[in-house]
């Protein structure tokens, strides 16, 4: 029988008649012949009402502690659901991620999985149950438990998918799949039918928040088929899988930003060996999630070197490079928070000429300026002013002709 991982997240979750709907559509994917493992995120906000919780009680929050009360959001979801999965007859159970096996290394917060048993979830597999695991949690090698980040249940979803050999793992959501643009900003764009994993990689990585960065990462690894889908439509969504040698390959797939991000510039680091790695050494270990890096030749024997970091690392890497700078005689240290990025992720860029010079010319005669450029082989990014990117997505995405 093939055996399918569902994941619901937080608005598919919403209210007690959204339980009802997906217990609804669990009882009928069982009935079509799959087995099914379902996986859960907090209800509605639930997470962020937590994360609001804690701010107001304390200033201090243990990061134990904080995994402690923001796993409970899970678990409130798979109780429920399967109180609404038996009223339909249908055998279900829940478990926590620790219950489901999921191991996972000792960063409360951020936790890695290391490794999933899952060996109560194939027994119950066996015995006919449906079983419906709390996602974004796990255990830690200590036996605490852990969560996995921000989004972290899409990675539990793929990570179970992967353990019990699933043939698909199916990811339910508030949008009918991955679109070329966000459509709150291009309402001409399209639902993109299918992306490779590749694409799918850096459209998470650059700004489009449909799924967490790390679950993609682990479907690849693992060649588990994605499905992303609507709980509200249940209409077919985006396929995120490997790349077939027939799949189309459009120069540009779609165009993300990201406004998440802060640029800070070190001015007048001296040129010499081993100053760039102090550096980032430093940041790394003030856990700061470095992303653009640009350095320019030295003039007169010192460099300025910009980089990028997600808005809430921006305090602590300041405090970072100001130290540093003063240790190592660099000029002033320079913070932005009023930046964005806009990219164009697309496979055919491989073997496409000449897009980063269609990118800059279309950014040019919209006089947005460029403050920083990155590639990969099939993505280029540009940070530009924060107020200005909307109009550089509806501008490139024209260019693109990637229009319905
Ligand atoms: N509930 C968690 C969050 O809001 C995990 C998830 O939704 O994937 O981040
Ligand atoms: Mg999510």
């Amino acid at each position: 029988m093939p055996l399918v991982v569902q994941k619901f997240g937080g608005t598919s979750l919403g209210d007690a008649e959204r339980v009802r709907a997906v217990a609804d559509h669990v009882a009928r994917t069982r009935r079509q012949g799959n087995d099914v493992v379902v996986v859960v995120s907090a209800m509605g906000r639930t997470t962020d009402d937590l994360i609001r919780l804690a701010g107001d009680v304390s200033v201090v929050q243990p990061p134990r502690e904080l995994d402690m009360l923001l796993t409970s959001g899970e678990r409130v979801s798979m109780a429920v659901l399967c109180m609404a999965l038996a009223e339909l007859g249908v055998d279900a159970v829940s478990f926590t991620g620790s219950q489901a096996g999921i191991i996972t290394d000792t960063t409360h917060t951020r936790a890695k999985i290391l490794e999933v048993r899952g060996d109560r979830l194939r027994e119950a597999l066996g015995a006919r149950r449906v079983p419906v695991v709390a996602g974004f949690q796990g255990v830690s090698t200590d036996h605490d438990v852990t969560t996995l980040g921000r989004g972290g249940s899409d990675t539990t979803a793929v990570a179970l998918a992967a353990a019990l050999g699933a043939d698909l793992c199916e990811i339910y959501t508030d949008v009918t799949g991955v679109f070329s643009a966000d459509p709150r900003i291009v309402p001409t764009a399209r639902r993109l039918g299918r992306v490779s994993f590749e694409e799918m990689l850096d459209i998470a990585a650059s700004g489009g928040r449909v799924l967490a960065l790390r679950s993609v990462e682990f479907a690849r690894n693992h060649h588990v088929p994605l499905h992303v889908r609507s709980s509200f439509t249940w209409e077919p969504g985006t396929w995120v899988v490997e790349e077939e040698p027939s799949m189309e390959q459009a120069v540009v797939t779609a165009v993300t930003h990201d406004t998440s991000e802060a640029k800070v510039t070190v001015v007048r680091v001296p040129d010499t060996p081993g100053l760039a790695a102090r550096l980032f050494r430093a940041l790394a270990d003030a856990n700061a999630n470095v992303d653009m890096i640009v350095q320019n030749i030295s003039v007169h024997g010192t460099t300025d070197i910009s980089f990028t970091v997600p808005r809430v690392d921006l305090p602590a890497s300041l405090q970072v490079c100001e130290d540093l700078a003063q240790e190592i005689g660099a000029g002033e240290v320079l913070a932005d928070d009023a930046i964005a990025k806009v990219s164009l992720v697309g496979a055919g860029m491989r073997s496409h000429p000449g897009i980063s010079a269609t990118m800059f010319e279309t950014l040019a005669t919209h006089g947005i300026n460029i403050e920083m450029i990155s590639t990969s082989t099939i993505r280029i990014t540009c940070v530009v002013r924060a107020e200005r990117v909307e109009d550089a997505v509806q501008a490139l995405h024209r260019a693109f002709e990637l229009d319905v």
